[in-house]
This record gives structure tokens, C-alpha cells and sequence, in this order.
């Protein structure tokens, strides 16, 4: 017998268009799960609450995972300010990155570009 799910929606912002959407995770196992994405308004999130979830660990993608509703960018970048914003405004230059945070506009340098971008495969 399943257990009750433990679901919930954490707030991100696209670094490609600093437009805001909701991501919703949900727990398996000690891991947390990407499984929806949805553009959503600032404001209405507050409401919701949304913006007061957070969450640490790992946040792969599942399969259905559509991306960033604003760019398609599957990946996440969570900066020191803990809020999480879509891999799509992540500037490649080789063998590092840099990205600039959409919420409160910090640049951080991302060393290793892999480790928060991976595509497909693995199976
Ligand atoms: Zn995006
Ligand atoms: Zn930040």
C-alpha cells in the first residue's frame, strides 16, 4: 500500500526571461523529483505560499518533466540566496560557467557544467 504522496511546489525563476513559474516536486523515496513545471503568476505564488517552500538534496528531473515553461531549459541552478532559477540564462564559456541570478541578480560561477545540466541517457 503507497503511502500518502509527498508533494509540493517550489517557486523559480526563468534566468533567460526573469519570469517566474512553479515547480512541482514530489518525494521518492530520501529524493525529491521535478515532475511539472507551470509559468505562474509573482504575485499569486505569494499568496499561495509557494515562495516559503524550499528544499535541499537532489531535484532530478522525472521523464515527464516538461523544462522551464518560459525557455525548455530542464536544468536548475539554486544560488546562495537558496532561490532556484531555470539553466537557460547559464553562459557556457568551456570549462566554466557563469550565471546570473534572476532573483537577486548575483553573478555565480558554476564549475562544473554537467553536474546541473544533464541531458537524456543514463539507462
Ligand atoms: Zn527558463
Ligand atoms: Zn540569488
Amino acid at each position: 500500500m503507497a503511502g500518502p504522496l509527498n508533494a509540493k511546489v517550489i517557486m523559480a525563476k526563468c534566468s533567460s526571461t526573469n519570469k517566474a513559474f512553479g515547480i512541482r516536486i514530489e518525494q521518492r523515496g530520501r529524493d525529491w523529483v521535478r515532475t511539472w513545471a507551470f509559468p505562474i503568476d509573482e504575485r499569486k505564488a505569494k499568496r499561495e505560499g509557494f515562495d516559503a517552500n524550499t528544499v535541499s538534496g537532489s531535484m532530478d528531473a522525472d521523464d515527464e518533466y516538461p523544462g522551464c515553461p518560459h525557455c525548455g531549459s530542464d536544468g536548475f541552478v539554486q544560488c546562495g540566496c537558496e532561490k532556484i532559477g531555470c539553466a537557460g540564462g547559464v553562459r557556457d564559456h568551456g570549462d566554466h560557467a557563469d550565471y546570473t541570478c534572476p532573483w537577486c541578480g548575483e553573478d555565480i560561477e558554476l564549475e562544473d557544467v554537467s553536474s546541473f545540466d544533464v541531458k537524456g541517457g543514463g539507462f
